[in-house]
């Protein structure tokens, strides 16, 4: 999920109060080999050939299903980048995304960190438009090495885990449900690619830095080599729509200003309003960094659907007491929650595709 950095946040709004929100996501060790305690008690299978049999009998979202795939997602264990975790967690979702009858690529990119170069690996689909426009639609999948440093250390002791189920595993799970029902349409007149992506969590010391071509940046691995990348293809989309912490109990998403494109913003509000979900929804406000600032620094209009009060509140003045922490856990989530923002990503799809063709 989303690291803040202090300076940059402005001050949350009233309307946070309005909304509760409670979510988990789990602290996860690096996969060690040597530490045999570590490793997840079983992998289940995806289950791929059900995940298709309930599809085609309802592509509409389904925040149950969506919970479930998050519960069997954060049973694999840590995610973290490079290791025989995070090949699990994208043998897992290339199962999901051929269960919707889609076939997705693998991006590699070596990005330079704190540790030497490493690999990130981000998943791939591309649903074609009649034009060549397109919406890119993105959450990240990766959990952080919580034994690499103080920060993370001091929040998991020896032998706890961080398995992301908010923070890491929700995103996914609704960007699984809207590929499903943009697949069901058929093609439209804008493409729409789904960007499940490795890497968001910083690596080395703090501050989070997600800036694009800083050598020092030490967070948004994927985000960025996929940025660059595309730029140098000459690529780029149209909008970025990216999900991260998006599964709590107690959903409140928040309208993220500092980053986030204006006009974007208020695209989604009066989606929020047309799927009578304003009252709650996209209505306190705060500045976040997150695997859109690349993007929206390349010039491609992004925003950041996220929820920041994640849990009790956090003595610390972070997102919650479920944030960053072994409490993380798919249980701190609910299906209306995940499916609410299926709901709302749905419900600002045409005006979104207007905005992609140039008609602002
Ligand atoms: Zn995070």
């Amino acid at each position: 999920m989303s690291a803040p950095r202090g300076a940059r946040w402005t001050s949350a709004l009233a309307g946070l109060v309005l909304a509760l929100s409670l979510g988990g996501c789990r602290a996860e060790a690096a996969q060690d080999p040597s530490r045999p305690s570590d490793a997840p008690k079983q992998a289940p299978a995806p289950e791929s050939a059900r995940q298709a049999d309930e599809f085609a009998a309802d592509p509409a979202p389904s925040g149950r299903r969506a919970l479930r795939w998050i519960e069997g997602f954060c049973a694999l264990g840590p995610r973290v980048p490079g290791t025989a975790g995070a090949e699990k967690a994208r043998a897992a979702i290339v199962a999901a995304i051929r269960a919707a009858g889609v076939e997705p690529k693998l991006v590699p990119l070596r990005m330079s960190t704190t540790r030497g170069e490493l690999e990130f690996v981000n998943v791939l689909v591309e649903l074609p438009g009649k034009s060549s426009k397109r919406v890119v639609w993105g959450a990240h999948y990766d959990t952080p090495d919580v034994r690499e440093d103080p920060y993370w250390q001091s929040e998991f002791p020896e032998g706890s885990l961080f398995v992301g189920a908010n923070d890491g595993g929700s995103g996914i799970a609704v960007l699984l449900e809207l590929l499903r029902a943009l697949r069901a349409r058929g093609v439209g007149e804008v493409g729409h690619s789904f960007l499940f992506l490795d890497g968001e969590e910083r690596i080395g010391p703090p501050p989070f830095n997600p800036t694009l071509d800083d050598p020092k940046a030490n967070a948004c691995f994927g985000a960025r080599g996929q940025v660059a990348k595309w730029r140098d293809a000459k690529h780029l989309p149209e909008a970025f729509v990216l999900l991260d912490m998006v599964g709590d109990r107690e959903l409140d998403l928040v309208r993220e200003t500092t980053y986030s494109d204006a006009r974007l913003l208020e695209l989604f509000q009066r989606a929020a309003k047309s799927a009578g979900l304003e009252k709650t929804q996209l209505v306190g406000e705060r500045g976040m960094m997150d695997d859109h600032v690349p993007f929206q620094a390349a010039g491609v209009p992004s925003i950041d659907l996220i929820d920041w009060t994640y849990g009790p509140p956090d003595a610390r003045g972070r997102a919650g007491a479920y944030w960053h922490t072994p409490a993380d856990t798919p249980d701190k989530l609910s299906a209306p929650s995940l499916e609410t923002t299926a709901k709302l990503c749905l419900a600002a799809l045409p005006e979104l595709e207007r905005f992609a063709r140039g008609e602002r």
